[in-house]
């Protein structure tokens, strides 16, 4: 099953190899302004097992916890394609609708779901957390 992807413009590529540490739906209200939609789908993966090819600008925001997320995008066409936090060491995330295949994407969790809009339709079969897994 390949999990590999690239941006609209194509500039930006990666490879990942080996199992996706997870897969989930991410409503929180930064996600929804990121995406300028309704949630982030997000694969990650241990980071040694991504492979980013070409230049990819970081924004740096501060979570709720205080740590710092680096939310990943395209600087030529504005993609977002991927992202790494301080709450999550060791993990890259990389965005599902970027894709080759995006019919590869199996959601298993949403998260954030206090914050999903009326609009935002969720999936039965995910299970739902009220922000991350592990608060
Ligand atoms: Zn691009
Ligand atoms: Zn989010």
């Amino acid at each position: 099953m390949s999990l590999n992807g690239s941006c609209l413009c194509g500039n930006v590529q990666y490879e990942t190899k080996g199992e996706p540490v997870l897969m989930g739906n991410c409503h929180c209200r930064d996600c929804q302004k990121l995406s300028g939609s309704a949630y982030i789908p997000v694969v990650a993966f241990l980071e040694e097992n991504v492979k980013i090819t070409g230049e990819v600008k970081y924004y740096a925001k501060k979570g709720d916890s205080g740590l710092t997320a680096y939310e990943g995008f395209c600087p030529n066409c504005g993609s977002r394609i991927c992202a790494h936090a301080e709450a999550m060491p060791g993990l890259k995330l990389v965005m599902a609708g970027t894709l080759e295949e995006p019919e590869n994407y199996k959601p298993q969790m949403d998260l954030y779901v206090g914050r999903a809009n009326h609009w935002d339709k969720l999936a039965d079969d995910t299970a739902k957390f009220e922000g991350m897994p592990s608060e």
